[in-house]
């Protein structure tokens, strides 16, 4: 088909629920090419999902196999070996205190079935009552969506009651709204569509301790910091503190849709088995594209790469920030999850970069996001910069 009746048929039929750019015909490593074949570097990286690249050879070839295979589709009620082993694979790299795990399809799931366990674990409570934070971003079905701040996505939605938002990176803000009938604190420990905000060191600490003195649980939407994102394989390895409830999602199964939901024992079996499912979260097709890009990460030492790439792009761009201080604000992340502040509006940015062959995302109205795969070559990420340079000269 070609981009201009694709663009036809979305334009007069789809939800307008996005904002969309160009037409793709396929990727290949950190590279996108449009229909006609332009190809763009990309640090949109599919909303973050794409850790390890477009069509990895490795996972083209397991996935393919797979099918090829008839290897089951089936739901939650039949064992897998697939799901066994991913399974195992997960708790083997989460922390310690982290034991079961439930298998969704989204990140908002993931927050979701973080919330309904919480529920059932602070059964005895009534009013039950969340702290979540300014700027977070859960997730958009209506219990995820409760727990964001931004009030362009919450006008005109009912939610459950009870949840508040206290300033990030202020404990003493979250201790002043919790009380008895608190059942959970939830964060991101690095903001990401608020703007690409990382927590202060102690910020995770303070809350663990607050959660511990309350008795309730802390939970970290790792949704899009996970799977080496901020230079961890967690983001919550640079802080060292543990939660009861870890979400994660995006860069869970190499692109192919899945969330998981990872608690303590005391949790899950809290919540009555059948009180919480669903019919693809735990299908073995997805638990499989769990392993094989798991082990992609690791064995092909992406987090390593991913980094060096990090420690070039920062000081380049606070190089840049340094240079147009009338234009750049402020240079804010982890690893290759990078915000660029600028002073005024970005819509401009965006188009400029794209233009010179650069996707990038933004985070509000004046960030610049961007989430690279983290197979983006050092190559690659020169160009990204020579490409911002191109249009801050031009400002
Ligand atoms: N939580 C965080 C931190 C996210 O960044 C996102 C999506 O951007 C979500 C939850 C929701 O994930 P999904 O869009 O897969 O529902």
């Amino acid at each position: 088909m070609d981009a201009e009746r694709i663009i036809e048929i979305e334009d007069a039929h789809d939800s307008h629920q996005f904002n969309k750019k160009i037409p793709l015909l396929h990727g290949e490593g950190a590279i996108l090419y449009g229909q006609d074949g332009t190809p763009f570097i990309d640090c949109a990286g599919a909303h973050g999902v794409a850790t390890i690249g477009y069509a990895h050879p490795r996972f083209v070839e397991e996935m393919c196999a797979y099918l090829q295979d008839k290897r089951p589709i089936t739901c939650g009620h039949y064992y897998d070996e697939n799901r066994a082993e991913f399974i195992e694979k997960l708790l083997a790299v989460v922390p310690k205190n982290l034991n079961r795990v439930f298998f969704g399809n989204s990140g908002t799931e993931a927050v979701e079935a973080a919330f309904k366990f919480a529920m059932k674990y602070k059964k005895d409570i009534k009013d039950k009552e969340i702290v979540a934070f300014k700027r977070a971003f859960h997730g958009r079905t209506l219990g995820a969506l409760a727990a964001t701040f931004e009030p362009r996505y919450r006008d005109d939605y009912v939610f459950i009651p009870g949840v508040k938002h206290a300033s990030y990176n202020d404990a003493e803000s979250a201790r002043s709204l919790v009380n008895e009938n608190t059942i959970a604190i939830i964060l991101e420990l690095v903001q990401g569509e608020g703007g690409v905000y990382p927590a202060n060191d102690d910020f995770p600490a303070a809350l663990r301790e607050l959660c511990d003195e309350k008795g309730i649980p802390l939970i970290f939407d790792e949704v899009q910091t996970g799977f080496g994102r901020t230079g961890k394989l967690f983001c919550l390895e640079h802080y060292g503190v543990q939660p009861d409830i870890l979400c994660l999602a995006k860069g869970i199964a190499g692109g192919i849709p899945m969330g998981a939901t990872i608690t303590t024992d005391a949790i899950m079996d809290a919540v009555t088995p059948g009180s919480h499912g669903n019919t693809f979260g735990e299908n073995p097709f997805a638990c499989h594209a769990g392993i094989v890009s798991l082990d992609i990460i690791q064995q092909e030492h992406l987090i390593e790469h991913a980094n060096k790439i990090s420690e070039y792009l920062f000081p380049a761009l606070h190089a840049l920030a340094e240079q147009h201080p009338s234009t750049i604000k402020e240079i804010r992340g982890k690893g290759l999850m990078i915000g660029v502040q600028f002073r005024n509006k970005i819509n401009e940015v965006m188009q400029a970069l794209q233009d010179e062959g650069v996707l990038v995302l933004n985070a509000g109205v004046t960030v610049v996001r961007l989430l690279p795969p983290l197979v983006i070559t050092m190559d690659q990420a020169k160009q990204v910069i020579e490409a911002f340079e191109k249009i801050l000269d031009r400002e």
